[in-house]
């Protein structure tokens, strides 16, 4: 066990502590919300893409239904966007695990 400086309130504290006695401050918790913001700015363009899709498909469902070839294109936006959120989830996921 050994005595880091408290990065909020700058007391010592023990380096297994999972907050700060002196001023609450949690380790844990705000790394948890730094990977949270991490993930969201990453899966945006993400939604966009899989919004973008999911419109696609609306709109050529409206216009010509399963023949209209937008909807093939759609689908394919709708997939892709889910794969590539997926990876980019797990890629951020190990990341962090590495980083411990
Ligand atoms: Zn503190």
């Amino acid at each position: 066990m050994a005595l880091i400086k408290c990065i909020e309130c700058g007391k010592e504290i023990s380096n297994e502590a999972i907050s700060c006695p002196y001023c609450g401050y949690n380790k844990r918790e705000v790394e948890a919300k730094e990977v949270m913001k991490k993930l969201k700015s990453k899966f945006r363009p993400h939604y966009k893409l899989m919004f973008f899709g999911i419109i696609l498909i609306f709109v050529s469902n409206f216009f010509g239904g399963f023949k209209f070839p937008l909807i093939i294109l759609g689908f394919l936006i709708v997939v892709i966007s889910m794969i590539s959120l997926f990876f980019s989830f797990i890629t951020t996921m190990i990341k962090h695990m590495w980083k411990d």
